[in-house]
């Protein structure tokens, strides 16, 4: 075991045969001990005189005691937190083949506008009319949501796409409550994303299946025979997790609205149909849109996100406060729910307060400076790319549903034809020593060792070159059951971990090694 410049053991790097280093760093390879280790608690990093304490502002809610977090100077905590930023992998260092969770260019346009004071330095508590901007912004981004997708309202306030889904599914439980026929079940097809059955069983409503047919598409004789009475309505994710557009859709809505009940459309992929299909020609009631999908505003790390909603007219009455209304040329929020103004059906609200403004600025420059037909362009490029994968790669790799047509925006390949005890996490990890962040693995459960991969359309052709041979080369490792592959990754910060210990005994809090071993 090596140690490194704190004295602290870590883990020895992998490439095997090579001599240990003092360290523990190979070159740019770099090991990082944790906060706890290197900062202490009587340290700090500035020297603020103490405050007297008749200076406190806090009325008597002032620390009584420490926190007990380390203190490191400036150079030091700068330091820890690049070098910590040095182990992940990120869209700006190359592909991101996360299939599921489009990872696309962020343009640097965007953050630019993202960071004007006038959007950057706003607060909700603001006067209205000193933040006019930026209610415009958000009226105008809602204006573009309305028109992309076809539908006669949107709400903005959701913060992410599963958040959103949450938004829609309230809106019908009013919308069924208001005429007297509240309903039980929500149908959810295999083929959708696993968060829509977390959110029908959130809001309170028994979540049923619905087969998918061997095309991977909803089975609509199924759901047919299924809807009655009982069923509030059903989530369908279009296009669906096997990257294929459901092209029964709008006879699906139409055979759920009558039977009485209403169609949510889990809209994530909708970056693969953007500017070509109107959610609302379809019969769709509610669905969410991620920003931080379709409209490139960063992820940054699970979030900050945006899920705005849109609604049908049969919808429209119950969706959430607050929202922005422009009332001749002024902008005013609409926070209440008072008779006068009509909005008294609404179901309530998802948040405090509106917005996401750094992803709605971003999410708005991304429209404008593409325009409509820039935007149609993206999804045809984001459906090449991804066709164009798909065809390089079927030849060595079992691919269930190519042989019904192109797909969407993602390929989706299975585990197939590997040699004995080989499985698509091997493959993944050795992705990671071709210095590749692997794909969605496991994922849609209808397909064996399912490997889900998204391009997006920010990719050039040498880049999915590139991305194809390094992945046949993985391939071909995993047919002709290369041992060396069960211990992959060998050129990453951290050797393959324990993935079950990881998530079923999780160390949360940090102990001292040597209290540690007492510990034990
Ligand atoms: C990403 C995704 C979601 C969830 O969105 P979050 O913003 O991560 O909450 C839901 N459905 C589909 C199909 C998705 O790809």
């Amino acid at each position: 075991m090596s140690m490194n410049n704190q004295g602290r053991p870590t883990q020895p790097h992998i490439t095997e045969g090579a001599a240990e280093t003092f360290t523990g760093n190979r070159a740019l390879m770099l090991e990082e001990p944790l906060i706890f280790e290197i900062g202490a608690a009587e340290e700090t990093g500035v020297d603020f005189e103490d405050v007297p304490e008749a200076d406190s502002r806090l009325g008597g809610l002032d620390r009584n005691q420490p926190i007990g977090l380390v203190g490191l100077s400036e150079p030091e905590t700068v330091r820890h937190y690049t070098r910590l930023s040095r182990m992940n992998y990120a869209i700006d260092l190359g592909l991101f083949p996360l299939g599921s969770c489009t990872m696309k260019h962020n343009p640097r346009l965007n953050e630019r506008v993202a960071r004007m004071k006038g959007f950057a330095d706003i607060h909700p508590l603001q006067p209205v009319d000193s933040v006019q901007g930026a209610l415009e912004v958000i009226h105008e981004l809602g204006e573009w949501l309305c028109k992309l997708t076809g539908m006669p309202a949107v709400a903005m306030s959701p913060k992410a796409g599963a958040h959103g889904e949450l938004c829609g599914i309230l809106a019908i439980r009013s919308a069924l409550e208001a005429r007297g026929d509240a309903r039980e079940v929500i149908l959810v097809p295999e083929s959708a994303h696993g968060t829509n059955p977390a959110t029908a069983a959130f809001a309170g409503y028994r979540v049923e299946d619905i087969p998918a047919t061997p095309e991977g598409r909803v089975d609509l004789a199924a759901l047919e025979e299924r809807l009655g009475p009982d069923v509030a309505g059903v989530m369908i994710t279009n296009p669906n997790t096997c990257g294929l557009f459901e092209p029964d859709m709008k006879r699906i809505s139409d055979a759920v609205h009558e039977a009485g009940g209403l169609v949510y459309c889990d809209g994530a992929n909708f970056n693969a149909i953007v500017g070509r299909v109107r959610p609302g020609d379809l019969g769709i009631d509610a669905m969410h849109i991620n920003l931080h999908k379709t409209f490139s505003t960063p992820h940054g790390g699970g979030g900050p996100g945006s899920g705005p909603v849109v609604f049908s007219e049969a919808l429209a009455p119950y969706a959430p406060l607050p929202f922005v209304e422009k009332q001749g040329d002024h902008y005013v929020l609409i926070e209440e729910e008072t008779a006068e103004d009509h909005h008294e059906s609404s179901f309530g609200r998802m948040v405090a307060f509106h917005g996401q403004m750094g992803m709605f600025t971003r999410a708005l420059a991304y429209m404008m400076s593409h325009g409509a037909d820039g935007l149609k362009q993206v999804a045809e490029d984001a459906v090449l790319n991804a066709n164009y994968l798909l065809r390089s790669l079927e030849d060595v790799l079992d691919a269930p549903f190519a042989a019904s047509g192109p797909c969407m925006h993602e390929a989706l390949f299975s585990d197939k034809g590997f040699a004995e005890g080989f499985t698509t996490l091997d493959l993944a990890k050795a992705l990671i020593d071709e210095g590749y962040h692997p794909m969605t693995m496991y994922f849609p459960l209808v397909v064996h060792g399912a490997m889900l991969v998204e391009p997006t359309e920010t990719e050039s052709k040498e880049a999915l070159d590139q991305f194809i041979g390094a992945l046949r080369s993985v391939v071909e490792r995993a047919k002709a059951g290369d041992e060396t592959m069960h211990g992959a990754p060998y050129h990453a910060p951290r050797r393959r971990l324990d993935e079950t210990a990881a998530a079923r005994k999780p160390i949360l809090v940090w102990t001292e090694p040597e209290h540690a071993e007492a510990a034990e």
